[in-house]
């Protein structure tokens, strides 16, 4: 399919005014552009659904469906103590249509929402396909449609498209590789074990957050770390993975003192609580400006999530650790959002274009569905003349948002965590349980009265 076809033909600057005629096209039947379809279509906006699969398909994907998950069938947990929980609860205030799926194709999973992934993918597919206002077109898109329209192509966009997006005005570098290490939130660190310092105490001094450990708990640590179960790797993934960055766990396993001799070297820093230097250190740096997350250095790596989870507890001081995002060694396509996006994902110089999903700096399942979700609301009202809905930095949705177009150092994809969220006024007490109470609280009645004053 060449660009958007000939029936969209609307501006391409400035707010427009749609008829049923018009149709807004979005490239891409993943998570991200099936909720911004949906979102368009329920505003009674005529949508294009662009779809290159079953004929062209990425190296992750296997079927033919919309919303293809392509890994882990889990949505991540429910509660409203966890952040991944509340930004589900916000998106379902909109009707969110990969949510309708996912409990529709539950399956049992604790306190998490998993699905069934092929009835999952079915319903939104059956959901999109058979919506009047939906058209579906089975087909690559190799340049950016004539707007309006959505371009979520997710984290393997490639070829003639990566290109013409690298072309638009403006646009900075696409990243294509993501060696991420992991990044905790800096409350859930135990700053009973850990000590504030920087290594001889250069720079400010208490630079870094530093995990000490004994050499018995550094051999544990050691132990876990070389035989923990590691992601899968794609074919297309190895030659990134290998030349890309070195994992914890490859410098790990060519021999049990070269992390203590590499990144956990603990030379220059002396545990407070001993006066010795420890046997090995973990540091934590600080990962945003407000200071409520912080990296492992030196941690990129490639086990699976819940082996980082288990292993890295290991770590003194990080026992309890909340993950605000888990380590990753994956292609990953991101634009340099900060850069290149403005509010509601609209392109910086034409909010008739917008973006959507992993590809915009969100990572997860439903970050980037609620990345399609923002997207296709703030276009839909755009279009019908309205005035866009801005959403809070104190919901999940909104500070998601907030921190793809505004991370400018150092900008990387980042997880639903409560650690973006605009800081309480007032620490209410009880600890960290009844904080994240009180954000998801605050979070559902902002956007309640955000929904009451836009009318979304
Ligand atoms: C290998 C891998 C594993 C991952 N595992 C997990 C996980 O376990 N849990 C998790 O939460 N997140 C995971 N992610 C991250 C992310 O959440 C998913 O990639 C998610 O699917 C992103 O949603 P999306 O809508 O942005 O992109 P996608 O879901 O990938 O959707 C993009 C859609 O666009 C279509 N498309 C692409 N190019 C074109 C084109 N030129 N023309 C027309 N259509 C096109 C594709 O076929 C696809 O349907 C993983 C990512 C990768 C790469």
């Amino acid at each position: 399919m060449n660009s958007a076809g000939a029936a969209s033909k609307l501006k391409t600057a400035g707010a427009a005014t749609v008829t049923n005629n018009d149709r807004v096209t979005v490239v891409g039947a993943g998570l991200a552009g099936s909720e911004a379809a949906w979102q368009l279509l329920k505003r009674g906006i005529p949508v294009r659904l662009a779809e290159m699969r079953p004929a062209c398909t990425t190296p992750a994907h296997v079927t033919a469906g919309f919303a293809e998950l392509v890994c882990s069938n889990s949505l991540k947990a429910e509660h409203l103590t966890n952040a991944s929980g509340l930004l589900k609860a916000e998106m379902k205030l909109f009707d969110s249509l990969i949510l309708r799926a996912a409990e529709q194709a539950r399956v049992p999973a604790g306190g998490a929402l998993a699905v069934d992934r092929e009835r999952f993918s079915a319903f939104i597919t059956e959901a999109l396909s058979s919506h009047p206002l939906c058209e579906v077109v089975r087909a690559r898109v190799d340049e950016i449609p004539d707007a309006p329209c959505v371009v979520a192509t997710g984290p393997l966009t490639d070829g003639r498209l990566a290109e013409a997006i690298g072309r638009l005005p403006g646009m900075r570098a696409l990243h294509f590789f993501d060696a991420e290490a992991p990044i905790v939130t800096a409350e859930s660190i135990d700053m009973t074990r850990a000590f504030r310092a920087s290594r001889y105490g250069r720079g400010e001094g208490d630079d870094y957050i530093n995990c000490p450990m004994t050499e018995a708990e550094y051999n544990a640590f050691y132990d876990a770390l070389i035989s923990a179960e590691l992601a899968d790797v794609h074919e297309f993934e190895k030659k990134l993975v290998f030349e890309g960055c070195l994992a914890v766990e490859i410098l790990a396993a060519r021999g049990r003192m070269t992390l203590a001799f590499g990144p956990l070297k603990p030379v220059g820093l002396v545990d407070p609580r001993t006066g010795r230097q420890p046997f090995a250190v973990v540091q934590l740096r600080q990962d945003n400006a407000e200071g409520t997350l912080y990296n492992l250095v030196g941690f990129q790596t490639r086990l699976k999530w819940g082996e980082q989870k288990r292993v890295f507890a290991l770590i003194p001081g990080l026992e309890h650790a909340e993950f605000a995002r888990y380590g990753v060694m994956h292609r990953n396509t991101y634009l340099d959002s900060p850069q290149v996006l403005a509010e509601n994902y609209a392109l910086k110089g034409n909010p008739l274009i917008r973006f959507a999903g992993q590809m915009t700096g969100v990572e997860g399942y439903v970050e980037s569905a609620a990345s399609g979700m923002t997207a296709g609301i703030g276009l839909a009202m755009s279009l019908q003349g309205r005035e866009e809905i801005h959403l809070s930095g104190q919901t999940v949705m909104g500070a998601l948002m907030c921190h793809t177009i505004t991370q400018t150092a150092d900008f990387q994809p980042m997880n639903a965590n409560f650690g973006i969220l605009d800081a309480l006024g007032e620490k209410p007490r009880g600890g960290k349980k009844a904080r994240y109470e009180k954000l998801s609280e605050r979070a559902l009645q902002t956007m309640r009265e955000t929904i009451e004053q836009y009318n979304p």
